[in-house]
């Protein structure tokens, strides 16, 4: 411990390979978690209905069964299950039936391990950077399935609430956060919600449209939870700036028709985490520039 303390390299180092594994985890979740959720609905739909629950066979969990490879089933072995390295040593193929296995695991795991690597340099060895990390986790596994399935499930964002909100119970003044100060979070996760709910109202009034979903107001209001209400007008700046040009990208790409849902949670977790780093900077570097400092 004291060494990680004393070398910000070595624990950005430790950071990082820890990132890997967690990568690789979180790899899991983002698959599994959507699935395990869609059966439990299943199985609720199937009692408000009177029918007999669905079989699905067998436990599914984050845990339970092994990985398998979705082509031929073949189990993946822990030799095959190395963070990226596998993957390369592979060439991006199932060893059993070389059908493609896709870029995005080996790239969830190099993000957050670059991320994690990143956490650990900017904030030294701590409470603060401890926190960081997890916030970073979370961002990543809803980033995740929000991109595949369009969902930022409760499970995730509500507890990553109660977190950053108990989290600033530890708030010492003066300290960067997390965790900021407890008033700070408490305003930041009400008005994070009721901010957005608003603008959704106003936005289905106006066009008849839904352009958000619940699940962005409750990544909002955890936002902050985590960083306090002050961060969360240049979250809301830098996800609208990302997205836009993302979304014009993507547009002009694949000449997609409008009206085609762009999540927003992903441009919101990456918002929240490069404020997360370097808010106050981007803050005072604003008020110097604008002369409002
Ligand atoms: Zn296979």
């Amino acid at each position: 411990m004291a060494l990680l303390a004393a070398h910000p390299a070595l624990f950005a180092a430790v950071a990082g390979l820890v990132g890997l594994a967690i990568g690789s985890f979180l790899n899991v979740v983002i698959h599994r978690l959507p699935l395990m959720l869609e059966r439990q609905w299943r199985a609720q739909a199937a009692e408000l209905d009177g029918r007999p629950a669905p079989a699905e066979g067998g436990p599914y969990n984050l845990l339970v069964p092994r990985s398998r490879c979705p082509a031929c089933q073949a189990q993946i072995r822990g030799i095959q299950n190395v963070p990226v390295v596998s993957w390369l040593a592979l060439g991006g193929r199932c060893a059993a039936c070389r059908a493609p296995i896709s870029i995005r695991y080996p790239l969830v795991e190099l993000a957050t391990a670059v991320a994690f690597a990143a956490v650990a340099w900017l904030f030294g060895f701590g409470l603060s950077a401890m926190l960081a990390l997890v916030f970073t986790a979370y961002l990543v596994a809803l980033t995740g399935i929000d991109v595949n399935r369009q969902l930022l499930p409760d499970i995730l964002t509500i507890p990553l609430l109660w977190v950053g909100l108990l989290a600033s119970l530890w708030h010492v003044d003066g300290q960067a956060a997390p965790p900021a100060a407890l008033r700070d979070t408490v305003i930041g996760a009400a008005s994070g919600y009721a901010f957005l709910w608003l603008v959704f109202q106003l936005f289905k009034l106006v066009t008849g449209k839904e352009g958000m979903g619940y699940g962005d107001f409750k990544l909002f209001a955890a936002i902050g939870a985590w960083l306090g209400w002050q961060m969360l007008p240049l979250v809301l700046l830098l996800a609208a700036a990302v997205g836009a040009v993302v979304g014009v990208a993507m547009l002009a790409a694949s000449r997609l028709g409008r009206g085609v849902p762009i999540p927003f949670g992903p441009y919101l977790a990456g918002a929240a985490w490069i404020a997360m780093l370097w808010g106050p900077d981007i803050v005072a570097a604003y008020l110097e520039f604008s002369g409002l400092g």
